[in-house]
């Protein structure tokens, strides 16, 4: 019987392979302006008409091609750019070969160029796919690319395509994401004779010539609103600038990312973002960044997409680890920049709990105790104690009671006053390393003193990491506490979300949440852990969804636990802006000093700090 598998003819294997390269006008100028860079252009000129469907021009000042290799450009798998045939070791923007021979077959191409060292110029045209012999062509330098019509002869995708007013902003999108990767060459766009945009390289030095970029692009506001960021971890390296907490989008349309120059959109990087800004911003607002990484070619595989936007790191936690730990340290120094002068000073001398910041580990929750306590200067309560079970919810309890009394207000003659009633502890014993407590502040900070120290705690910080290191202990000992909702919550979810919760089903309930699906698109919430006493059921598992998501690509089931936990501490500690009564305050600071890693939070930052005496009097000039 005859076979019924036939080769499709070249034109109709170009024509689907646009269909992924070549989604929109946009894409068409990515994959030119992406050439124009990898052929070293320092000036790069796009005009276009009509959104770019009527016409779309690239012109270039790079290298140019050879009259030999003209008719190479539009070949399908054809290209100048893996000499070495390494796909682990791709230095340029291209590689797949593949752009020009997509594009010319589905539109009318023109190919104008002369190669810097040659005495003329030559044209090449291509008709879908109906290709002419190239021809001498009077451009003087660079390469001059033309597409007409796209997709004139795939109706079906001309139906797709959106007014000519949103293709021009995708294109002017795509392009400033471009000038961002590349601050040392100049680039224009113009849309039916009008200027839309031009950047051109300004500065000594490329850290010079981005921050001038940048503020090109996002302008002065962006600025004064963000911080600078700097990081090399082994290889790798992340510099770029990002936006302070205040300065915040609904989506993440402006960040910005670019891996070795080359922009992608990676939900890997997106979630590390999340993740950095977690404690400083709400959920469901996003930080304005431009962040760019650099890191060694072997260690990214950027044959994941056909037009590159996604990448697969070898090491996805290391790099996130790394992205995490970079902007934390550089919201962190944001944070005492918009403090005055005095305040400075004091903070200058003030130092976090035990640990430096430096010393801050990329992923605390894998590190050793004894590595992040090796610096403490508390050898007294060093030794990792046995965290008393936190299981048994005492914590949790004492925090949901409503207050006995009227709490202190941050006044401290009034608080000191309390601390020499019945039952508070004296402010002078010194055998309680974090002190006894004197009072609370802003309703966020306990203040207390040990001896001549004075200690500040962030008191959402500080329980978030003892409901962490409790469901850790949880999780070891295989007991837990679990507390039946009153009502049983639905959630609804999306597919992917619902999937991804379900699978995990079994180590939730180790944890003490317990839920089942309830029909096609939605959780039924029955228990959870008694640990994270009046956490909101509904947003708990939203984040738990989000953070398995997240999770999928990479990571051991171990490291997905310890994630997991996080986001439920997170949700079960006592949050800023909360009245604590002074026994509330001393129970969560004897608490902390059983409790391992309790000088900094799940996120890496210290949960208190201290100010010693001599320091105070400097302030006020007394020493
Ligand atoms: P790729 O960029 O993956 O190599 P393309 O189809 O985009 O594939 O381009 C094919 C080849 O044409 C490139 O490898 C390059 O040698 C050449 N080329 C395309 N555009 C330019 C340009 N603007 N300047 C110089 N050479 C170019
Ligand atoms: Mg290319």
């Amino acid at each position: 019987m005859a076979g019924i598998i036939r080769r499709l003819p070249n034109a109709l294997v170009n024509r689907i392979a646009a269909g992924e390269v070549v989604e929109r006008p946009a894409s068409v100028v990515k994959e030119l302006v992406e050439n124009a860079l990898d052929a070293n252009a320092r000036t790069i000129e796009v005009t276009i008409q009509d959104g770019g469907r009527r016409e779309l021009v690239v012109f270039d000042d790079g290298n140019g091609i050879a009259h030999d290799d003209l008719l190479l450009t539009v070949e399908r798998h054809a290209t100048s750019k893996l000499p070495g045939d390494q796909l682990d070791d791709i230095k340029m923007l291209g590689f797949r070969g593949e752009a020009l021979a997509s594009i010319g077959s589905v539109s009318r191409l023109r190919i104008c160029s002369r190669h810097k060292d040659a005495d003329q110029g030559w044209k090449l045209g291509v008709d879908c796919d109906q290709i002419t012999d190239p021809v001498p062509d009077a451009i003087q330098h660079g390469t001059r690319i033309s597409v007409q019509d796209l997709f004139y002869a795939v109706p079906a995708r001309l139906k797709f395509l959106r007014s000519p007013r949103s293709e021009s902003l995708a294109i002017t999108a795509q392009l400033k994401s471009l000038a961002m990767g590349f601050p040392e060459v100049g680039f224009t766009l113009v849309e039916d004779g009008k200027t839309r945009l031009n950047v051109q390289p300004a500065g000594t030095g490329h850290d010079d010539a981005l921050a001038h970029r940048l503020e090109q692009i996002f302008g002065s506001d962006f600025t004064k609103n963000s911080f600078a960021v700097e990081a090399n971890r082994e290889s790798m390296r992340l510099h770029g600038r990002a936006s302070l907490p205040t300065h915040h989008r609904g989506t993440s349309q402006m960040q910005f990312l670019f891996i070795n120059h080359r922009p992608v959109r990676d939900r890997q990087l997106a979630g590390a973002i999340r993740a950095a800004y977690s404690d400083v911003l709400a959920r469901d607002r996003f930080p304005v960044l431009a962040l760019f990484l650099t890191i060694d070619p072997q260690f990214v595989d950027v044959n994941v997409h056909p037009a590159k936007l996604e990448v697969r790191f070898r090491e996805p936690n290391r790099v996130r680890g790394f992205i995490i730990s970079a902007l934390r340290e550089g919201l962190g120094g944001a944070g005492t920049q918009v403090s005055n002068d005095t305040a400075r000073a004091a903070l200058s001398r003030m130092q976090p709990g035990s640990w430096p910041h430096e010393r801050v580990p990329a992923q605390p929750r894998s590190d050793s105790h004894s590595a992040i306590f090796g610096q403490s200067r508390y050898q007294s309560w060093d030794r990792p104690h046995q965290p008393r079970s936190l299981a048994d919810g005492k914590l949790v309890e004492l925090f949901d009671a409503p207050p006995q009394a009227p709490a202190p207000q941050a006044g401290l003659s009034q608080s000191d006053d309390r601390s020499h009633s019945a039952g508070v502890p004296d402010t002078d014993r010194t055998d309680y390393p974090l002190g006894v407590a004197i009072g609370q502040l802003y309703e966020t900070y306990i203040i207390a003193q040990a001896g001549d120290e004075m200690i500040l705690v962030d008191q959402h910080a500080a329980h978030e990491r003892l409901v962490y290191e409790g469901m850790k202990q949880i999780l070891a000992d295989g007991e837990v506490a679990r507390q039946g909702s009153l009502l049983s919550e639905v959630v609804e979810l999306q597919a992917t979300e619902l999937n991804a919760l379900l699978g995990q089903r079994d180590e939730f309930a180790r944890l003490g949440l317990i839920f089942e699906s309830f029909g096609p698109g939605a959780v039924i919430v029955r228990e959870t852990p008694a640990m994270l006493g009046a956490a909101d059921p509904v947003r708990l598992i939203r984040d738990l969804a989000d953070e398995l998501i997240e999770w999928e690509a990479g990571g051991t089931l171990e490291q997905r636990l310890q994630q997991v936990c996080s986001t439920m501490a997170c949700h079960g500690s006592v949050r800023a802006g909360r009245r604590l009564t002074l026994p509330e305050m001393n129970a969560l600071l004897r608490q902390m000093e059983q409790t391992p890693h309790s000088g900094q939070c799940n996120h890496g930052r210290p949960t208190y700090i201290q100010l010693k005496r001599v320091d105070v009097e400097k302030l006020f000039g007394r020493r």
